[in-house]
């Protein structure tokens, strides 16, 4: 435990104290996104002088080309308007920037964007807001799903899925147990072992006669969101995509990572200071998705989908009107977001429409 821990380190010991441990998601929902002292509530963890660089923040072409992507569905949808964008997570928005830019170029697309943000983070919505009234959009941002109006939508969701909760099942010599968050013998957060057995519907299939110790994980959380907008996309059409790291089979493991100035982290000694992520479980996305009847394109590699997108035709356009040393820095950004040893097969791309409709990219 750091000397220099904050604040929800305190509060959070005092609650196991009080209540006992909690599950592995509560735990991650409060440092994430604790109205006080959460990760997200207090930072601006973007960028070079941050804790990550997310995909938009690498290159203007993320944003870009993702524009393309909605300009194209759009048209393919029968150009609804108004047309709901929504984004989910939006960051410093960044990608909204870029995406308008693009959007710019197809002035019914524009003028059919009725714009809505789903993000928790007051200091992340006050950057989006800069972004977008210098982009001359006005948005409505919103807490949670629930509030977004009906109508054909197209939702962007880039590493949104992965910052959401999840439980974690521990396969123990007395069955399955929540994994929990609780106190060390000198007091400090541990891992371990729930006291009471788990509801054994809850443990996936895949997972039943994995080895004692094994940990699954299990994202109710996002296979809800997923659904909803499912619900939304097959009752008023429109197109989900989702672009996340993340692994297209469900597996077993312990996936919890953080994440704090470029490095790997202790996800316990310091609540609220470092990023938590999962790998997302497209496959459990996928299937929460079927569920509501939609159909499900991909996942693609990040590589491959932006590369069916253009993004070396549009690296090629941005090189051209450029320098030396500006050109050198858009070879390795293509390489960075699309490069196979760096974010292009681990980051995957994923949509989701009604029945018969095909998407550029997959
Ligand atoms: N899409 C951005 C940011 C990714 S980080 C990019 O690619 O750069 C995750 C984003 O999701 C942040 O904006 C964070 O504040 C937001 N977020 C995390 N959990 C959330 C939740 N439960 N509801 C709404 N927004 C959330």
């Amino acid at each position: 435990m750091s000397a220099a821990a904050g604040p929800l380190l305190d509060r959070i010991r005092a609650l196991i104290a009080a209540t006992g441990p909690l599950s592995v998601a509560d735990f991650m929902a409060m440092a994430l996104g604790d109205p006080e002292h959460g990760y997200y509530t207090t930072r601006d963890p973007f960028g070079a002088a941050g804790d990550f660089v997310t995909a938009p923040e690498i290159s203007q072409m993320f944003g870009e080309l993702v524009g393309a992507f909605a300009v194209a569905v759009h048209a393919d949808l029968g150009a609804p308007d108004p047309v709901r964008l929504v984004e989910l997570g939006p960051g410093r928005g960044t990608l909204m920037g870029d995406f308008l830019r693009v959007a710019a170029v197809r002035p019914g697309f524009r003028r059919a964007i009725d714009l809505h943000l789903v993000e928790t983070s007051p200091r992340l919505r006050a950057a989006q807001a800069a972004v977008l009234a210098r982009a001359g959009v006005p948005a409505t941002w919103h807490d949670r799903l629930d509030t977004l109006p009906a109508g054909p939508l197209i939702v962007i969701a880039n590493e949104f899925f992965d910052a959401l909760p999840v439980r974690q099942l521990v396969r123990t010599a007395e069955g399955w147990r929540e994994r929990v968050v609780g106190l060390g013998p000198d007091g400090s957060l541990a891992f371990g072992a729930g006291a009471a057995g788990v509801d054994p519907d809850l443990v996936p299939p895949h997972a039943r006669l994995a080895p004692l110790g094994t940990v699954v994980e299990v994202a109710r959380v996002a296979a809800a969101v997923m659904g909803d907008l499912a619900h939304r996309v097959v009752r008023d059409g429109g197109v989900v995509l989702a672009i996340d790291y993340g692994s297209d089979r469900s597996g077993a493991g312990d996936t919890l990572q953080a994440v704090a100035r470029h490095r790997f982290a202790d996800a316990l000694a310091d609540p609220g200071a470092v990023d938590l992520t999962v790998q997302v479980d497209f496959e459990a996305l996928a299937a929460a998705a079927r569920a509501e009847g939609a159909a499900v394109h991909g996942p693609v590699g990040q590589g491959d989908f932006l590369v069916r997108l253009g993004l070396l035709e549009r690296a090629g356009r941005l090189g051209a009107e450029k320098g030396a040393a500006d050109r050198d820095a858009i070879v390795a950004a293509v390489d960075r977001l699309a490069g196979p040893d760096q974010m292009g097969t681990l980051f995957k791309a994923m949509a989701v429409t009604r029945p018969g409709l095909t998407v550029p990219g997959f």
